[in-house]
């Protein structure tokens, strides 16, 4: 599985570690993703979503079952 946003599309970007001494690495900023229960299409499905989506609201997520305690 990719590091991708399954909303958005967001992807790891490439940039540099640049050190005290300026030596240059490269280096990947990836997304920050979690696996989301979330309802597609009608379905409950597992998909890796950026925080930011979560955030916002575009993931809807299933209703919860819980225990009754009376
Ligand atoms: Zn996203």
């Amino acid at each position: 599985m990719s590091k991708q946003c399954e909303i958005c599309g967001k992807k790891s970007l490439v940039g540099n570690y640049v050190s005290h001494a300026h030596n240059v690495n490269k280096r990947r900023f990836n997304p920050n993703l979690k696996s989301v229960r979330a309802i597609l299409n009608g379905q409950v499905r597992k998909i890796s979503v950026c925080t930011n989506c979560i955030k916002s609201g575009f993931v809807q997520k299933p209703e919860v079952h819980k225990a009754k305690t009376v």
